[in-house]
């Protein structure tokens, strides 16, 4: 049964490319090249190879009754200490399609793509290689990041056979094969699957964010010598926000349309234990898959801040520091999506990503969609990420379902 030859292919690429920690695939290390090593091999089995664009993505291809193409998309790549389906569960689901029509010809052009870094992991930056692809990346906002070890992003990628300045050429690259239609599967990395008892969802688009760094500035005072009523506590300023904050994303979540917020950092001056905190910064990451809601929750954590300094006596000034529109996929591919689910599971949950992904790029490209598997306990980015196995069979049999669907649908457009 394919799911099963999927599954096998998973387990042997994460014995070769782990270690007691999990899997060790970062973008333009050693470790991720003898994966896309691994990958040859596999396909050479079957007859096929790959080629690699000007971002570093790597396509394989099936020649069709008709030009226009169904990309089906992954990544190779992980996290430091990584997980064994994020990212390759896409690619090998991907090569199973493949290895389905490759005996034939499909009605159309099947290709699977292998995209670049698509984690950031070691520069900080995602999606690199999908967002060459998509011609959305600026070059000279990426050339210049250093990892760790002070090693430049484009030194890194030089030594992979990749300039950063022409990865742009991907883009036309990509346009002369005909894209009309892009498919992921990805491990879901949250709980929401599982809370619903479901093996599979369709996925309706990916979250907006909205990331700021917030300062509050007070005055820094003796612990012992400042009564209570006098003192202008930056971090108590900041604690009330992070809280009004949580306040502000349930209120306006609702079930079909989670807001969520988070404080991931905070460090306070002068960071003494005798000490009143004179200032204190903590970031804000705000995410919605509605604009109108994630403006409106941004807009309350302004108000919620404002009035948190003015309680606490100290001032308030925010730094924008990133941010993205929410993303919708295809509505009609997501309906193929849902069906495909429903025939396989008997249920068609739909969800949004909280994570960003390679989808969101080809969707400025082509119309996109993904399917999610359910994570055991939420987990993902860790060695602990796994899918029940039968969920995961379930989801993998959907998957090729939908491609598929997805294959006759383009042939049937004129
Ligand atoms: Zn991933």
């Amino acid at each position: 049964m394919s799911a099963h030859d999927v599954i096998a292919d998973l387990r042997a690429l994460a014995a070769r490319t782990s270690d007691a920690h999990g899997a060790q695939r970062v973008a333009w290390g050693p470790v991720w090249r003898d994966a896309r090593r691994w990958f040859d091999e596999r396909l050479s089995c079957d007859g096929l190879r790959a080629e690699v664009d000007a971002a570093g993505n790597r396509w394989v291809t099936l020649p069709g009754a008709r030009p226009e193409t169904v990309v089906i998309g992954g990544h190779l790549d992980s996290v430091p200490n990584g997980g064994w389906l994020d990212g390759a569960l896409g690619v090998l689901a991907g090569l199973e399609a493949l290895r389905r029509y490759k005996d034939g010809t499909p009605p159309v052009t099947l290709a699977l793509v292998d995209f670049a870094d698509e984690e950031g992991a070691r520069f900080s930056r995602s999606l690199l290689g999908s967002s060459g692809a998509s011609g959305s990346l600026v070059p000279a906002t990426v050339r210049d990041l250093v990892d760790r070890d002070g090693t430049r992003l484009a030194d890194a990628l030089a030594e992979n056979g990749v300039d950063v300045d022409r990865m742009l050429d991907a883009r036309p690259a990509l346009d002369a094969r005909r894209p009309r239609a892009y498919l992921e599967l990805h491990i879901e990395q949250g709980p929401v699957l599982e809370s619903m008892r479901r093996s599979t969802g369709a996925v309706i688009g990916t979250y907006g964010v909205e990331r700021h760094v917030l300062r509050f500035v007070g005055q820094a005072a003796h612990s012992g010598s400042t009564p209570i009523a006098m003192r202008r506590d930056a971090f108590l300023a900041a604690a009330e926000a992070a809280l009004a904050c949580r306040d502000i994303a349930r209120r306006l979540s609702t079930p079909a349309a989670g807001v969520v917020c988070t404080v991931g950092t905070v460090a306070v001056e002068p960071s003494i234990v005798t000490a009143v905190p004179g200032v204190c910064e903590i970031s804000l990451d705000q995410r919605a898959i509605d604009p109108a809601t994630l403006q409106q929750a941004l807009a309350d954590a302004r108000e919620a801040a404002a009035r948190a300094a003015a309680a606490n006596g100290v001032s308030v000034a925010w730094r924008h520091v990133w941010r993205i529109d929410p993303f919708h996929f295809d509505a009609g591919l997501v309906g193929l999506c849902a069906d495909a689910v429903h025939e396989v599971t008997g249920h068609a949950p739909r969800l949004p990503s909280g994570p960003l992904h390679d989808a969101v790029e080809m969707g400025r490209v082509m119309p996109a969609v993904m399917m999610f598997a359910r994570s055991t306990n939420g987990l993902s980015h860790c060695q602990e990420e796994d899918t029940p196995e039968a969920a995961l069979e379930a989801t993998i049999e959907a998957f090729l379902r939908l491609v598929d669907k997805t294959l006759l649908a383009v042939a049937a457009t004129p």
